[in-house]
C-alpha cells in the first residue's frame, strides 16, 4: 500500500505535515543516478518542490528557462535568492519572435511557450510544480506522467504500486516527470512556505497570484492590462517591437498602423464582441 493511501485511510483527510511526507515519498522513489531535472520558476510553487527535494536529500540541478519577458522583481529575487539556479537562455528572445511570426502570442497561437519554456529536460527525470489546484486544466493531472511527442497522448499515473511500478520501468520514449505537488492547494503551499520562513517574490505582497511573462496570453485581458500598468517599460518595449514588426512585414494591415494599434488590438476585452481578435483574419501577418 503506498503512502499516499496508507494517510487516506488513517486520517480520512491529508493535512500538510501528511502532504509533505507524500511528496517527498514521491521524490526519493524514482531518484535517478544523475539526479533530477527540477524546473524552478522562481513562483511559490518552484519554491516548495525546490525545498522538497532538499528536505528529500536526492540529487537535483534546478534550472530556470530564462524567457526575456519575466518581471524584474521575480528575476531579481531568483539570482538572489536561489544563486544555485541554472539560467537556461532561449535561442531567440520573446522580441526576435514576435518580429518573426509577425503578431504578437496569442491563446491560439502560443509560439512563444514551445520556444521559451518547454524544450528543456529533454531525456531527464524532471519534477516540476505542476497543481490540480491551478486550473481546470490542470485538474486532472497526476502525480507520474511520461510526455510523449504528441502531448495528448501522455501517460497519466497515480500513486497505486502498479502505476509506480510502470513508471520505473517505462521504456516508453518520452520524458519521465514526477509533480512532487500535484493535489497541494494553494493554502498548502503558503502553509509550507510559511513553515519553512522561506522568503518569496516580492510581487507576491503587491497582489499578484501568479508570476510570470508579463503580457502572456493565457492571462486574462484584465491581468494583462495591470501587468502593463505596473511594468510600463515592458509595454513600451512590446510597442516598439510591434513598430518593427510592421516594418517588416510587406503585406500590411490596415488595423495595424502603429505598434500602439496592435497594443491597443492585444489586450482589448473582447469578450463581449461578436468578432475576436483570434477569428480576425489578418493579411500579411502570421
Ligand atoms: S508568454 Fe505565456 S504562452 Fe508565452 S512563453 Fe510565457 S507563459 Fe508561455
Amino acid at each position: 500500500m503506498s503512502l499516499v493511501e496508507n494517510c487516506i485511510m488513517n486520517d480520512g483527510e491529508i493535512g500538510i505535515r501528511d502532504k509533505v511526507a507524500i511528496s517527498i515519498d514521491r521524490l526519493q522513489a524514482f531518484e535517478p543516478p544523475e539526479g533530477y531535472y527540477l524546473a524552478f520558476s522562481g513562483g511559490k510553487d518552484s519554491q516548495c518542490i525546490y525545498q522538497l527535494a532538499l528536505e528529500a536529500g536526492v540529487k537535483f540541478d534546478a534550472h530556470y528557462n530564462v524567457t526575456t519577458v519575466d518581471p524584474p522583481p521575480l528575476t531579481r529575487f531568483i539570482h538572489d535568492d536561489y544563486p544555485d539556479v541554472i539560467w537556461d537562455y532561449p535561442k531567440k528572445s520573446m522580441w526576435q519572435l514576435i518580429i518573426e511570426k509577425k503578431m504578437p502570442p496569442t491563446r491560439q497561437a502560443r509560439y512563444c511557450c514551445q520556444l521559451l519554456k518547454e524544450g528543456e529536460g529533454k531525456d531527464r527525470l524532471c519534477v516540476t510544480g505542476v497543481r490540480r489546484a491551478e486550473s481546470v486544466k490542470r485538474s486532472s493531472r497526476m502525480p507520474f506522467e511520461v510526455v510523449t511527442r504528441k502531448k495528448s497522448d501522455r501517460i497519466l499515473l497515480n500513486d497505486n504500486d502498479e502505476d509506480r511500478r510502470f513508471f520505473e520501468n517505462c521504456t516508453a520514449k518520452g520524458k519521465r516527470v514526477v509533480n512532487p505537488i500535484i493535489d497541494w492547494t494553494d493554502n498548502d503551499v503558503w502553509e509550507f512556505i510559511h513553515s519553512r520562513e522561506l522568503h518569496y517574490c516580492s510581487l507576491y505582497d503587491e497582489g499578484f497570484n501568479r508570476l510570470g511573462c508579463i503580457g502572456c496570453p493565457l492571462a486574462s485581458k484584465k491581468h494583462m492590462r495591470e501587468e502593463f500598468a505596473r511594468f510600463p517599460e515592458y509595454r513600451q518595449a512590446y510597442i516598439n517591437t510591434f513598430d518593427k514588426m510592421i516594418e517588416s512585414t510587406e503585406v500590411k494591415n490596415a488595423d495595424w498602423k502603429s505598434g500602439e494599434d496592435v497594443m491597443e488590438w492585444w489586450t482589448r476585452d473582447y469578450s463581449k464582441d461578436k468578432v475576436s481578435p483570434n477569428n480576425m483574419i489578418l493579411e500579411g501577418f502570421g
